[in-house]
C-alpha cells in the first residue's frame, strides 16, 4: 500500500481547505452571475473555465487532490462512511448546472457581452473573507457542506449538488470522445484476488467490479488513487496516455 501518495494528497486538500476563506469567491457561483450582469469576467469564471480547461487532460482529478470542500467531506466519513454509489440522485447536479449556465450566459448578453475581466472582483487585494460579518458565508456554505456529507454519505455533496463537477465531466466527456492522451486508471484483471481492499473508495464506486471489467471508466472518479493505494497486488495503476477503452 501506498501510504506516502494518500498522505500528500490528504495534505493538498488540507492545505486547499485552510485557504478556503481566501479563495471562497474563485469558487462562487454567485459572484460569476454578478460579474456576468456587469459584463465582467471575474475570479469565478476564470477558476471554472481553468478546471474544464484541466479536466481535457485530468478528468476530475481536482475533485480528488485539491477542492477546498473534498477533504472536509473525507473527514466526515469517520460520521458516515454510508455508500452514495447507485447514481440515483446524481442528475440533480446537472439539474443545477443547466439553469446556472443559462442565468449567467442571459446576464453576459444583456450586459452586452464581456468587456472588463477582473480576477479580484468583489476581493479585498484578492481575499475573499475580508471582513468578520463574512465569515457567514464561509461557514454557512462549510455547515451545509458537513450536513449533506454526514446526512447522505460518502461525498454526496460531489455526487449530487457539485455545481463545478458537470465542467469536468464535460472536460472527460471531450477528451474519451477524441482519446487524446490524458490520465486515466488501468486495470490488470489477472493480478486481482478479489480481495476487496478497494472497497474504499471515496466516491462509493465499485472498483473490484471495475478490475474485472478491465474498465476503470467512471464519470464519478476523481483520480484520488485510494484504489491504486489500496491494492496489494498492483492490479490497478495510474497511467498517463490514450485510454485503451472508455477509461
Ligand atoms: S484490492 Fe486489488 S486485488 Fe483486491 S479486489 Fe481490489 S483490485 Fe482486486
Ligand atoms: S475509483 Fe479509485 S481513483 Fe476513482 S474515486 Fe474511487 S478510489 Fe479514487
Amino acid at each position: 500500500m501506498n501510504n506516502r501518495r494518500q498522505k500528500i494528497r490528504q495534505t493538498t486538500l488540507l492545505i486547499s481547505f485552510l485557504l478556503f476563506p481566501v479563495t471562497i469567491f474563485y469558487f462562487s457561483p454567485f459572484l460569476i452571475i454578478w460579474g456576468a450582469s456587469l459584463g465582467i469576467i471575474t475570479g469565478s469564471f476564470i477558476t471554472f473555465t481553468s478546471l474544464f480547461i484541466l479536466s481535457l487532460f485530468l478528468g476530475r482529478a481536482f475533485c480528488g487532490w485539491a477542492c477546498p470542500t473534498g477533504g472536509v467531506q473525507e473527514y466526515c466519513f469517520r460520521v458516515n462512511d454510508g455508500k452514495t454509489r447507485d447514481g440515483r440522485y446524481n442528475w440533480i447536479k446537472y439539474f443545477i448546472f443547466v439553469p446556472w449556465i443559462t442565468i449567467i450566459a442571459l446576464m453576459a448578453i444583456s450586459a452586452g457581452g464581456f468587456t472588463r475581466v477582473d480576477p479580484l472582483f468583489l476581493t479585498k487585494y484578492g481575499v475573499s473573507i475580508s471582513e468578520p460579518f463574512m465569515y457567514i458565508i464561509y461557514y454557512g456554505i462549510l455547515f451545509s457542506t458537513i450536513l449533506v456529507a454526514m446526512l447522505a454519505g460518502k461525498r454526496a455533496n460531489c455526487h449530487y449538488f457539485c455545481f463545478m463537477a458537470p465542467f469536468m465531466v464535460i472536460g472527460t466527456k471531450i477528451k474519451n470522445f477524441f482519446r487524446w492522451p490524458s490520465l486515466h486508471l488501468k486495470a490488470n484483471k489477472e493480478l486481482c484476488t478479489q480481495c476487496k481492499l478497494c472497497k474504499n473508495c471515496p466516491m462509493s464506486l465499485n472498483v473490484k467490479e471495475k478490475v474485472l471489467k478491465e474498465d476503470m471508466h467512471d464519470f464519478e472518479c476523481i483520480l484520488c488513487g485510494k484504489c491504486v493505494d489500496s491494492c496489494p497486488k498492483g492490479a490497478i495503476e495510474y497511467s498517463f496516455g490514450v485510454p485503451k477503452r472508455g477509461n
